[in-house]
Parts: structure tokens; sequence; C-alpha cells
């Protein structure tokens, strides 16, 4: 009997075709790999992220002015935060 093939998530699939956890994986991936001079230093990307948690416009991790996971968003550094007063 042939074994199933088990291959990695489409680099091109939507979120919704993914396994259910990999999504977020891929996210914490890309945020650890960032490039040194890309990624905001650790301080700051708190700081940033506590913001956002005080924020109305947070939803599920997502911030309803761009439509962007505010983890993602903040770990870069040239990034800001969107709403039309920043708050970072
Ligand atoms: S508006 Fe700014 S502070 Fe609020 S959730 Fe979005 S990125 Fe975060």
């Amino acid at each position: 009997m042939k074994e199933p093939v088990s291959r990695p998530p489409c680099k091109r699939c939507l979120t919704k075709e993914m396994p259910p956890d990999s999504f977020f994986q891929t996210m914490y991936q890309y945020i650890a790999e960032l490039p040194p001079e890309v990624k905001t230093p650790q301080l700051q990307y708190e700081e940033r992220l506590a913001q956002c948690k005080a924020c109305d416009s947070l939803l599920n991790g997502m911030c309803r002015v761009c439509g962007c996971f505010v983890e993602m968003r903040a770990a870069a550094q040239k990034n800001h935060c969107p709403a039309l007063h920043p708050k970072w």
C-alpha cells in the first residue's frame, strides 16, 4: 500500500487553504527571520504591541484600520501605525 505524501503548504496558498495552525507558524517564522537591520528592536516592538493591545482597532490580532496582523506589522522598524493619529 502506498504511503500518503506529506507536502508543505504551497507558498502561494491562501490562509483558508493552509492547515489550521500553519499560517501563524509561518508568521512567527517570518518575524524571527527578519534581518537585524530591518527588525524593530525588541523593547520598541513590545511598546508597539502594548499600544495595539490598548487600541480599539485591534480585533483578533488584526488592525481594523489596515487589515494587517499587528505582530507582523510592528516587527519591521520602517512600519508605522496606520491610524489617522498614529500611536507608534
Ligand atoms: S490603529 Fe495602530 S495601534 Fe491601533 S491596532 Fe492598528 S496598528 Fe495597532
